[in-house]
């Protein structure tokens, strides 16, 4: 099995009187409590140079939640994989749904974007997921498919990237897949990165998030080719995220 990845995704959410609860996670970690599992924390990007500062010479790590693909340039309001590495993160999460909708970003970008991560010397936390329509129609895995197979750069080994699964129906609903559902997409994710990258795609770890809480987490944990958990709405709170670590 995989050494296991925690992640929390704040998304917009977060000020400096938040940096408390990356000092807390940091004391956690520093106590045992996160033992066997990587963690990583990804607050907006005003807060990842501050939480990586308080986290130096933690194995707590940080992370962006988006980066462009260009290392620099005329792009108003983008942040680089470059500049999410000066600040102090060891990883960046591309391809969030919220990102592919709210933002019109293809999978070749998200690709690009990735690919920037690993030029950079980040680790991509790439994520794929079908809509409620998707699954209702039965498209669920061609879907998925399409997305990791132009969404996930060739090159791709198990240190430069991961792989999120986030069905979007399941995100901030209380909604959660069954357990088997789970099971089935984890299968298929390891199947189509293996034929995609080779043997290198069953040293990749496969995440799942959406309304994953402390009192569900011990199941999803359980599941086979889980690998980690993507928590948005519950890595806001330093318990809560502990709760799903120990959880496991
Ligand atoms: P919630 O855990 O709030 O459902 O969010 C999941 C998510 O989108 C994490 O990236």
């Amino acid at each position: 099995t995989l050494r296991p990845l925690l992640a929390g995704n704040w998304k917009m959410n977060g000020t400096r009187a938040s940096l408390s609860v990356v000092s807390a996670l940091r004391d956690a970690v520093a106590a045992g409590r996160m033992r066997g599992v990587d963690t990583v924390v990804c607050p907006p990007a005003t807060l990842v140079m501050a939480a990586a500062d308080l986290c130096a010479g933690s194995s707590l790590m940080i992370g962006g939640q988006d980066c462009d693909s260009q290392p620099a340039g005329a792009s108003t309001g983008d942040v680089s994989a470059e500049m999410l590495k000066d600040a102090g993160a060891a990883a960046v999460i591309v391809g969030h749904s919220e990102r592919r909708n709210l933002h019109g970003e293809s999978d070749a970008v998200v690709r690009a974007k990735a690919e920037a991560a690993a030029r950079a010397g980040l680790l991509a936390i790439i994520c794929v997921g079908e809509s409620r329509a998707e699954r209702d129609g039965g498209e669920t895995l061609r879907v998925i498919g399409r997305q990791i197979d132009e969404s996930v750069p060739p090159a791709a080994t198990a240190r430069t990237v991961a792989l999120a699964y986030e069905p979007v129906w399941a995100i901030g609903t209380g909604l959660t897949p069954e357990a088997t559902d789970i099971a089935e997409v984890h299968g298929f994710l390891r199947r189509r990165l293996q034929a995609l990258i080779g043997g290198e795609g069953g040293g990749v770890r496969l995440l799942y998030g959406g309304s994953v809480k402390p009192d569900n987490a011990g199941e999803v944990w359980g599941v086979e080719n889980v690998d980690g958990l993507l928590v948005g709405g519950a890595s806001l709170k330093e318990e809560d995220f502990l709760a799903i670590a120990a959880a496991r």
